[in-house]
Formats: C-alpha cells, sequence, structure tokens
C-alpha cells in the first residue's frame, strides 16, 4: 500500500517539479526508471523496458556491467573529482593517451568537458582562436560553414550552427550568423538527382559555397555520415570524405561532430574511419562513458595545440573550461567502456546483430505509413509518410510517431521519436534476440 502512495506521489512530483528536456510539461507522461540490468529498464511499478533508445544513444554495454560498474567503485575509493585548471589525476591523463590512439588519424591533444555541447563549443572556440595565432593569422575568418538540419546541441553556440528549424527557430534574434550548405539527405533528394549521383550534387553545392567564402570560414562542421537529431539522415556515401578533401583544398578546418555516431555506434570507433578522414576537430559524448556519467571530449591536432602555445604574456591560452571536465570518475568509467570493448571485441560482433536489425526492419516495409527504413550499423530509424510515392510527411502535430512508440512501450519495448520519425538505437550489447523483440514490438506498434 505505501509502495503505490509513493509511486503515486512520484509521478506527480515529476509531472510538477521536474522540469524534463524536450517535453511539454502539461501533459508530460513519462516512466520513472528505478533500476536497470543489460538493456533492460525496470520501472517503479516493477515493469520491465528494452531500452530500444539506449537511455538517449549513450548507453554501449548494457547498464550496470559489472566491470564498469567496479571501475567506478575503485575510483570513488581513490578519489572522485580533481579540478582540470592547475591538477590532474593518472586516470584522466591515461585516458586522455587512449583517446589519442584510438582516434581517427592521431589527434594528439584532448580538452575535456562535461557534455556534448560543450564539447563542440569548445572546438568552435579553438578554431576560431587558431586563425588569430597561427603563423600566418587570418582575421576575417569569423564564420562557420554549417550542414542543413545540422544538430550540435543545445547552447546557443552549437543553436547558432544548427539547422532544425523545429528546435532552434524560436531563438534566431539571439544566434549569429553561419554560412549554411543544404543537408545531404539521401531520401529526399533535390528533382532530377539519381541517388548515385547525390554525393557530387551535394559535394558540388559545397564546393560553390566554398569559392565564394573560403577566407572567411573558421571551419566546417559536420555530423560524420549520418545526422541523428534531424531524423536520422543519412549522408550519401562519398560525401563525408569530399567534404574533408574540399576543406583541404580551400584551407578551412573540419570540425567532426561524432558526440552521436563515435564510440562504436556505426559499426567503426568512429564514423570519420568510414571515408578515412581525420578532421581537424573530433568531438565525442554520449557514448564515451558507456552512458554511464556525463563527459566529453574535443580531440585536436598538433597544429593548432601549437598555434596556443607561447609565454605568459602573450596570452595565447585557451581562456575556457568547465568544472567537471577530465573528472576521474566519468574517465574510469570511459575507461572501463574501452576495455569492455576490447574484452567483449564488441565491434566485431556488430555486423551480425545490425544485419538482424536490418532483416527485422525489413518486414515493416511494405506498411502503408513506412516511407524510409535507414540504417548505418546500429543506428537506425523509420520515417512514417502519409504518402509513399511522394514521399509527404505526416504533420507532425499529429504525433503519429509517438503514438506508435505507446504501442512499442506496451510489448515492453522503449523508443523515443523524433517529429515523424522512431529512431530505432539498440545497446550495442544487445542479443540478436533481443534486437528481435525489438523489431517484433514495432511490426506490433504498426499494426
Ligand atoms: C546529443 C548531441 C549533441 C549534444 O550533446 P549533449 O551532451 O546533449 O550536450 C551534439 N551533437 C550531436 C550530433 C548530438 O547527437
Amino acid at each position: 500500500m505505501s509502495k503505490l502512495l509513493v509511486a503515486a506521489e512520484l509521478r506527480e512530483l515529476d509531472r510538477k517539479v521536474v522540469w524534463h528536456a524536450f517535453s511539454q510539461m502539461s501533459s508530460y507522461d513519462g516512466l520513472i526508471i528505478d533500476s536497470a540490468e543489460g538493456c533492460w529498464l525496470t520501472d517503479i511499478d516493477g515493469k520491465r523496458y528494452f531500452d530500444g533508445a539506449s537511455s538517449l544513444w549513450c548507453n554501449i554495454h548494457g547498464h550496470r556491467h559489472p566491470h564498469i560498474d567496479q571501475a567506478i567503485r575503485d575510483q570513488l575509493d581513490r578519489v572522485a573529482h580533481v579540478t582540470n585548471l592547475g591538477m590532474s589525476h593518472p586516470t584522466t591523463i591515461s585516458l586522455a593517451k587512449r583517446l589519442v590512439d584510438c582516434s581517427p588519424g592521431g589527434l594528439g591533444h584532448v580538452f575535456f568537458s562535461s557534455d556534448g555541447a560543450s564539447a563542440v563549443e569548445v572546438a568552435m572556440k579553438l578554431a576560431f582562436q587558431y586563425w588569430r595565432q597561427c603563423p600566418i593569422p587570418e582575421r576575417k575568418r569569423t564564420t562557420f560553414l554549417a550542414l542543413g538540419c545540422a544538430y550540435h546541441g543545445d547552447t546557443l553556440g552549437t543553436v547558432s550552427v544548427g539547422g532544425v528549424s523545429r528546435f532552434h527557430a524560436m531563438f534566431e534574434p539571439l544566434l549569429f550568423p553561419v554560412l549554411r550548405g543544404p543537408c545531404p539527405d539521401s531520401f529526399r533528394l533535390p528533382v532530377g538527382i539519381e541517388s548515385g549521383q547525390a554525393a557530387d550534387y551535394y559535394l558540388g553545392e559545397y564546393r560553390r559555397i566554398l569559392e565564394q567564402h573560403a577566407e572567411e570560414i573558421i571551419a566546417v562542421i559536420v555530423e560524420p555520415l549520418i545526422q541523428g537529431a534531424a531524423g536520422m539522415l543519412v549522408h550519401p556515401p562519398g560525401f563525408l570524405g569530399g567534404l574533408a578533401k574540399l576543406c583541404v583544398e580551400f584551407g578551412c578546418l573540419l570540425i567532426a561532430d561524432e558526440i552521436a555516431v563515435g564510440m562504436g555506434r556505426t559499426g567503426k570507433m568512429f564514423a570519420c574511419e568510414h571515408e578515412s578522414v581525420t578532421p581537424d576537430f573530433l568531438c565525442i559524448g554520449k557514448g564515451l562513458t558507456g552512458g554511464y556519467l556525463p563527459m566529453s571530449a574535443t580531440l585536436t591536432s598538433h597544429r593548432i595545440w601549437q598555434a596556443f602555445l607561447g609565454s605568459h604574456e602573450d596570452s595565447r591560452s585557451f581562456l575556457h573550461g568547465h568544472t567537471y571536465g577530465g573528472n576521474p570518475l566519468a574517465a574510469a568509467a570511459a575507461h572501463a567502456t574501452l576495455d569492455v570493448f576490447e574484452m567483449e571485441r564488441t565491434l566485431k560482433t556488430l555486423p551480425a546483430k545490425a544485419e538482424v536489425l536490418r532483416n527485422g526492419l525489413n518486414a515493416l516495409r511494405s506498411h502503408p505509413e513506412v516511407g524510409d527504413i535507414r540504417q548505418v550499423g546500429m543506428m537506425a530509424a523509420i520515417e512514417l509518410v502519409s504518402d509513399k510515392v511522394r514521399k509527404t510527411p505526416i504533420p507532425w502535430q499529429m504525433q503519429r510517431a509517438g503514438q506508435v512508440c505507446r504501442q512499442v512501450l506496451k510489448k515492453g519495448v522503449w523508443l523515443r521519436p523524433i517529429g515523424n520519425v522512431i529512431p530505432i538505437i539498440p545497446p550495442l550489447s544487445a542479443t540478436e534476440s533481443e534486437i528481435e523483440i525489438l523489431t517484433n514490438a514495432l511490426v506490433f506498434g504498426l499494426s
């Protein structure tokens, strides 16, 4: 009896006191999770749900993984926090070295923050300051080139480079101007463009912008391969590699925001590896600690690092920091997450799992509302449409994807929609039979 009362009270407080992210609080009705194990969440009523969104795209090896749990406990017995300003800690130092060693193309320096948006802000500010301090300064470089429908976080700097109007239009008067190219969407191609020509078409558009503006551009910022928050929009193969080549040709820096796609999500440790790209900045977040603790990192090259060196009076330092940057508890979780990638050979297991996911989702292809099914590694989505041939979106106000997710929840699977899109992002540790539970629940949800 007391348990029931407690649950009701919790629900009431959760609706009235806790202001949930990206939620309309007047009709809020979310689950309250009490505990979790592996890929399964248990709510305060004891009901179990498969974590089909990896706790918002960050869980990698499952919840309560014994190795990660133990690493955090062991770290707790030493120290929970050491400031990054003028001090350091062995766990954090060795994590930085380990990230350098697994980064694409040997990015040798790591700046730690606590969340993804901050890691992107750091990359943007470092890139800006670089052009003022590099051997031949280029002070005209004051703008970024960003992609259509980009999402890089919710702070005002990252919203400025962002381009999802539903999230970002409200704040327009507060944002700084950026140059924006088209979203290299493979699903809705411009009229007359076939899929085989898509990468070349979009790269041509970026070339045009660079030809006109290269001297003003600090950096091009991109979510490699797949734009998650925009609705899992997949780029045509070759686009990322071509964009990186354009940056070299026109002398702009490249910021790769791998906050969603890094840490194995696309089948390789980092999405840039698929197209042999070494960016000037690599932003990592979400899965960095296995989905355990807030930590993000901005990796950069020796060329950038070099431009910030000098005497104290030179004022070349990067005057930016976050109180918990490099936090040792989070660093211990990140170390353990990388350990588990090795111990469980996670990347080797992914092709077979991704195939099971692909086959399971294929069963939905003939459904009248399923306009597109897209997938890169263990990152997939279904887009719902009202007309399959014209690819007409169902008005987002109808919340059709939300209705489907509520049906799916009845089968014990938790998914979180974005507009008309249902992202399917299971933890990398999900077994093949768990992935089948997930896709079967979707078949039910859409029926
Ligand atoms: C989630 C995300 C961010 C922001 O990370 P936060 O930790 O939520 O600040 C930035 N970029 C991409 C691509 C993301 O998916």
